[in-house]
């Protein structure tokens, strides 16, 4: 399944990655593509208030690879931007399926593996604070979770 929306805030981005996380079960894996400023974040940061974080708990990640925010479930976000391929496979992503919480991952290009029953969601910048935001699901991607 395909949705495709556009936003014109970093609100509304947020408010489309909290209505995505309010609905998807434990043991999901979110992966995000864009360029830098594309609004990765910002969707993670919505994702965490759907959850029920605090806000305040969520600040961007800085040199923290993996950073766990505690609502409703665990999210686990992880921003891969200054890894490489090669390092990816150190850091024991994998571990992170066992935690019972959601994983969001920035620059989840860097990931070797192909992960097909993750959600992918891809943003693109359309121009000023507009933002074509791709989200493609598997009909079956819970079924083996
Ligand atoms: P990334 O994590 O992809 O590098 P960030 O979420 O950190 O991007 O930053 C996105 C930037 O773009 C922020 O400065 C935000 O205010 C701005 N922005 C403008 N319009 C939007 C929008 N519609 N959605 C998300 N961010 C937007
Ligand atoms: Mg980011």
């Amino acid at each position: 399944m395909r949705t495709i929306l556009e936003t014109r805030s970093e609100d509304e981005t947020r408010a489309a990655g909290a209505a995505l996380a309010s609905r998807v079960p434990a043991g999901t894996w979110v992966l995000l593509f864009g360029d830098l400023g594309a609004g990765k974040t910002a969707f993670v940061r919505g994702m965490a208030e759907g959850l029920g974080v605090e806000p305040a708990e969520v600040s961007s990640p800085t040199f923290v690879l993996v950073q766990e925010y505690r609502g409703r479930l665990p999210l686990h976000h992880v921003d891969l931007y200054r890894v490489s391929e090669s390092e990816v496979e150190d850091l024991g992503l994998d571990e992170l399926s066992g935690a019972g919480g959601i994983v969001a991952i920035e620059w989840a290009e860097r990931l070797g593996q192909p992960m097909p029953t993750a959600i992918r969601v891809s943003i693109v910048d359309a121009g000023g604070d507009r933002r074509e935001i791709t989200i493609e699901e598997n009909a079956g991607a819970y079924s083996d979770r």
